[in-house]
């Protein structure tokens, strides 16, 4: 049988040291697993459990030097955060067996309309059109664990306007990547293509059309575009 129409082409994002593609399946994401951000946000950092949204895979934005703003905004917030890339998944992983599940990392960017999504906290509402709409997901390269180590430790920073808003360690997550993929292991079947941004740290801020972003985990990789 033949599709009635072209179908869309699978999102893919580029991999260092290969002309090769990583074929994206799906978009998790984190919310509040920096103390300091639950903070700015008003919340209390000691939960007990890790905090899940998703956004359509093909939210990411890869090789470009725009990201066009959002309609039915007026308060765009970055979010830059380490973005873990699974080769492998399942179900109801062991923390200790979650990392065989790790292809690379990359930096990426969770971008929020925090207007519509304070409107979506006051009213119980999901976050959806807060968080899951086009463009909200640009991501770097993958970094391959082939080239690199997991990072335990790294520099984790944005910069706006070569201002910088963002600048913390991976190492400060609450929620560190192999309880992560155990924890979300628990509500879906992980697979190869699963994208698990995993939280921001502290300094989140709006941004506008004519602004230029940089975002940087060191050892990990770096992203850079204007907002159009
Ligand atoms: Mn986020």
């Amino acid at each position: 049988m033949e599709y009635i129409f072209t179908p869309e082409k699978i999102p893919s994002v580029s991999i260092n040291g290969t002309d090769m593609l990583f074929p994206v399946h799906r978009i998790y994401c984190v919310g509040q697993n920096y103390s300091a951000h639950v903070r700015e946000m008003g919340g209390d950092p000691k939960r007990y459990s890790p905090v899940f949204f998703s956004k359509p895979a093909n939210a990411i934005v890869v090789d470009k030097q725009t990201v066009k703003y959002p309609q039915s905004t007026n308060d765009l917030h970055h979010e830059v955060e380490l973005v873990v890339a699974l080769a492998a998944g399942g179900e109801a992983i062991a923390v200790e067996a979650a990392l065989d599940c790790v292809y690379g990392y990359a930096v990426g960017i969770d971008f929020t309309r925090r207007d519509l999504q304070a409107e979506a906290k006051s009213k119980g509402w999901p976050w959806d059109v807060a968080k899951g709409f086009d463009e909200s997901a640009p991501i770097s390269a993958i970094n391959p664990l082939t080239n690199s180590k997991h990072p335990r430790q790294a520099r984790i920073r944005l910069w706006v306007n070569d201002k910088i808003r963002q600048d913390a360690d991976v190492a400060e997550m609450i929620w560190t990547v192999p309880e992560i993929i155990s924890a979300l292991s628990k509500f879906y079947a992980l697979k190869a293509g699963d994208l698990i941004y995993t939280g921001t740290p502290a300094g989140v801020s709006a941004v506008n059309v004519g602004d230029h972003l940089k975002a940087e985990i060191d050892g990990i990789g770096e992203l850079e575009f204007d907002i159009v």
